[in-house]
């Protein structure tokens, strides 16, 4: 027997895998959704490491070994009246990306309309975590009272950005200085700045961590006795094995190993949710301590 080809492959709209993920946090809904995948350099992600410590850690991963893709992991919180949407990936219009930029159309699906956040927190002004909010159709949808959070050390930052310890693929640093300066063009109205902390919503908690960038906060959603974190870019897949490897990315590498390492510890220590915007999707699981580093433990899906 055949079946009509129209049954089982989707349309454009209707992709084959949702590429969304849900957990409860106690009382509060939240969403992980894949905004894609971005391809980067194998060394971007230990520009302190050995060669040839790096080709074996990608090797073993069954990555690399030049380039490996990157995951771009969105959340999206609900807590009481609010829609909290956390970062928003690369966007679709840079060119050299195209499998990135998909969460707009991965949140439709889930039938979650744009128009329907009422906040967004912004981790850090890296393009990879604004770009989506200056596609065209996103910023005409979103709300003309979305509030936006970032914190005012992030704000400050990008007036004038100091790229002097960060080692990046060209021309990326112009992209990123171009990209942030759109972002406050766009949206500098409607961004709302914290010092170091700023509950969001009730149980959904910005904090200030620097190191990645000046002003990089995580997320804290807790509810009920729950706890899940947003890292953001505080680590990346090889921080359980090698906290101490620096990313290209990295404003202040060496703060950034701190902040790493002391987020890793504390999510060791309590046992609690961990999602992080570029650790494989869906990037919910748990953090053990393993020897001189730490092991990532997958959660189990109840849904
Ligand atoms: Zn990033």
């Amino acid at each position: 027997m055949t079946m009509p080809m129209n049954d089982v492959v989707p349309t454009e709209s209707e992709e084959l895998v949702p590429s969304r993920y849900a957990v409860k946090v106690g009382d509060i809904d939240v969403l992980v959704v894949s905004d894609g995948v971005l391809p980067l350099p194998t060394q971007t992600m230990s520009t302190n490491a050995d060669p040839a410590a790096r080709a074996a850690w990608f090797k073993d991963m069954f990555l690399g070994p030049e380039n490996f893709d990157w995951a771009l992991n969105v959340l999206l919180v609900r807590s009481g009246e609010q829609v909290i949407l956390v970062d928003a990936g690369l966007g679709g219009q840079f060119p050299g990306f195209p499998r990135a930029g998909q969460f707009p159309k991965r949140l439709a699906a889930a039938g979650i309309a744009l128009e329907s956040i009422t906040d967004i927190v912004i981790t850090h002004m890296h393009m990879d975590h604004i770009g989506g909010l200056l596609v065209e159709d996103v910023k005409n949808r979103l709300r003309a009272d979305v509030k936006i959070h970032v914190s005012a050390a992030e704000v400050a930052f990008w007036a004038a950005p100091d790229f002097s310890q960060t080692d990046m693929p060209q021309p990326v640093p112009d992209v990123l200085r171009s990209t942030a300066q759109a972002f406050m063009q766009a949206y500098g109205e409607r961004i709302r700045t914290f010092e170091r902390r700023h509950e969001v919503a009730p149980g959904v908690v910005a904090s200030l961590t620097g190191g990645h960038t000046p002003g990089h906060c995580v997320v804290y959603v807790n509810s009920a006795g729950e706890r899940l974190t947003f890292a953001g870019d505080a680590l990346f897949p090889v921080a359980f094995d090698h906290p101490d490897w620096h990313n290209g990315f990295e404003h202040d590498p060496e703060e950034a190993v701190r902040v790493r390492v002391e987020l890793l510890n504390e999510a060791a220590a309590s046992g609690e949710l961990f999602v992080a915007t570029h650790l494989p999707f869906p990037s919910v699981g748990r953090v053990a301590l393993e020897g001189e580093g730490f092991r990532w433990v997958a959660g189990f899906w109840n849904y």
